[in-house]
């Protein structure tokens, strides 16, 4: 038996036609404004697809562009210059930042109510909290779309979480367990991470090692979402992305499975937009999404 293949791509464009047809009945166009410092080809190529997209629902973009060394005051002043344009609804900090940077310091001077990646303590905060009027970060997000797709309610499942970072694997975990599953997180120092993931009927992998999750770390008709994208070298002297999940045969042992790429990629861009959607309409007084 194979796995159900969650398709992220298909979902990923009928959430982007919602927020472009939402966006259009604004008085003003919601307003997404980027920052991106240094020259590291993976973080201008996420730039540049999330701007793409931005471009096609409607919005407004800026982007402010630093090199390498730029200091912490550059990037706190032009974030408070985002904070305080009034045609700005939503802004990203491309991570990561150079060292002399503090991203805890950088994230905490966004004003929350346009942190669209939801990474501000305060965000942070009511994800863990319930979620209530919150900016979710946008890969954990897209993920329990992912997972609702094809598990409508999480009651009682068990969840493992791999990885623990803040920007996926904390968030997923608060998500998943506002959802009423039972959440362990897994990360670099767990003792026995295959046994922790066989009892898993929603396993989450965020790690960023190529192909880490083999078939026999997975429950027979698991729901497996894979968020790492890794780039691997191939005989050819090319190289392809694949996840942390061993796809072919992991495929052949869960009930469903996220491809890489077209899972939660594009779930994670899509989610950018709505994040910056509902930004957008807060701002503007629309209290319900019409
Ligand atoms: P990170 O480096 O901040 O965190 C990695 C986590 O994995 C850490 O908690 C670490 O302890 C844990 N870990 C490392 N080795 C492990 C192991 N052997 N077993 C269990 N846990 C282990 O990374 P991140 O920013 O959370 O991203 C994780 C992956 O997801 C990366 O591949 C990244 O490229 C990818 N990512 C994808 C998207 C997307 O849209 N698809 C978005 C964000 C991140």
């Amino acid at each position: 038996m194979t796995a159900l293949r969650i398709d992220g791509t298909a979902m990923a464009q009928s959430l982007i036609a919602e927020v472009r047809d939402k966006a259009n009945r604004l008085g003003r166009p919601p307003g997404l404004a980027v920052i991106l410092v240094g020259d590291d080809p993976a973080s201008h190529v996420y730039v540049r697809s999330k701007l793409k997209r931005a471009a096609e629902v409607g919005f407004e973009n800026r982007i402010a562009r630093f090199s390498t060394d730029v200091t912490e005051a550059e990037i706190l002043s032009q974030v408070a210059a985002f904070n305080a344009a009034a045609d700005i609804d939503g802004i990203l900090v491309q991570l990561p930042l150079p060292d002399q940077v503090n991203t805890l310091r950088v994230m905490a001077a966004i004003d929350p109510d346009k942190d669209v990646d939801g990474l501000h303590a305060l965000n942070a905060g009511k994800v863990s909290q319930g979620g209530v009027n919150a900016l979710t970060p946008c890969t954990p997000l897209g993920c329990m779309m992912l997972i609702k797709s094809v598990a409508p309610d999480l009651t009682g499942m068990n969840a493992v979480v791999l990885g623990s970072s803040n920007i996926v694997g904390k968030p997923m975990a608060a998500l998943l367990l506002a959802e009423r599953a039972t959440v362990t997180v897994a990360h670099i120092h767990t003792r026995d991470t295959p046994f922790l993931c066989r009892g898993a009927d929603i396993l989450v992998t965020a790690v960023g090692k190529p192909e880490l999750v083999r078939a026999d770390w997975v429950k027979p008709r698991a729901i497996v979402i894979d968020v790492g994208i890794n780039r691997v070298a191939t005989a050819d002297g090319g190289s392809r992305l694949v996840g942390d999940v061993a796809f072919d045969e992991v495929s052949k042992v869960a009930g469903a499975i996220t491809p890489v790429p077209g899972g939660v990629g594009p779930m994670t861009i899509a989610c950018l937009m709505l994040n910056t959607l509902m930004a957008a309409q807060a701002r503007q007084g629309v209290t319900t999404p019409s």
